[in-house]
């Protein structure tokens, strides 16, 4: 089945956002224009402070005085000069003035480069991706659900993709991600049985509120609390991966199946960290 997705070549999450600092719900992805900012902002701090290199020497003696001081603007200078001499709007840009500038004793474009993104707000539910044992891929999937970026049916619908919108693993109720995480009959059956492998004896809930219970535990720094985020990210992957086995396979599982499948996975991922060792002992069986 082609949904034309590829073919729209539309962003899940704008570039912006993933620029972003992880805690503030990017992926840490180098903005190129900013880092392009502060390298020049280099090339002018040598201008001024480096008077002993070669280059910069060169660059005073063929221009005079005429490139000595901040709000200089060598008309006749080359292009690249004069683009490294407009850099000081970007001193400006990240809060610096010519004072500052010169009391800078080393100049770090990586510094530089944080101070001109400035600060960002965290996310509440950073801790939940932050140190996630899952699979990068495991990962990715929940990034998307939790900026409810998934291209469930619901959405797909709204861009007019599809018409049919009716959820491919309980076959009743229309396919959102408050529906597939975990309101469904199927997932939240699934999830039940994976929250009670852990000694969690609550019922699945819907997404919003599984967010906010997930957010208050994580807070805890215990074994308890790491595995619990690598079996929700797993557990999203998972339930993400039958649906479109479903939609674009024809196959399907029982949830017994998807659940081993889960439980396989993350003892996969818990086995190579050490301290997680005796609580998957524990938890070495299928729950049902
Ligand atoms: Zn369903």
């Amino acid at each position: 089945m082609d949904w034309g997705i590829e073919e729209s070549r539309k962003a899940l999450v704008a570039w912006e956002t993933l620029c972003k600092p992880k805690a503030a719900g990017g992926l840490n992805l180098l903005n190129v224009e900013a880092w392009n900012k502060a390298s020049i902002c280099k090339l002018m701090w040598n201008f001024n402070k480096k008077k002993d290199r070669l280059w910069v020497q060169w660059v005073h003696v063929y221009y005079k005085k005429q490139i000595a001081g901040w709000s200089i603007e060598a008309k006749q200078a080359s292009w690249i000069i004069q683009k490294i001499l407009k850099a000081r709007q970007y001193f400006e840009e990240a809060r610096y003035n010519e004072a500052d500038m010169e009391k800078m004793e080393s100049f770090s474009v990586k510094k530089f480069y944080t101070k001109l993104r400035g600060s960002f707000e965290q996310v509440t539910w950073r801790k939940l991706m932050q140190s996630n044992l899952g699979a990068p891929k495991w990962k990715f999937i929940v990034y998307l659900a939790v900026q409810r970026k998934l291209m469930t049916k619901d959405r797909l619908r709204g861009l007019r993709y599809v018409e049919e919108v009716t959820c491919e693993l309980c076959n009743k109720e229309e396919e959102s991600i408050d529906h597939l995480f975990f309101s469904c009959s199927y997932t939240s059956q699934v999830w039940t049985v994976l929250l009670q492998w852990q000694g969690i004896y609550k019922k699945a809930i819907q997404w919003n509120e599984e967010l906010n219970w997930t957010i208050k535990y994580c807070k805890r720094r215990s074994i308890k609390a790491e595995l619990y985020r690598l079996i929700l990210a797993g557990a999203v992957y998972h339930v993400w991966q039958e649906r479109n086995n479903r939609i674009f396979r024809g196959v399907k599982q029982s949830i017994q199946e998807l659940v081993r499948d889960i439980v396989q996975a993350v003892h996969g991922r818990g086995r190579c960290v050490q301290r997680l060792h005796t609580r998957l002992d524990e938890m070495n069986y299928y729950p049902t």
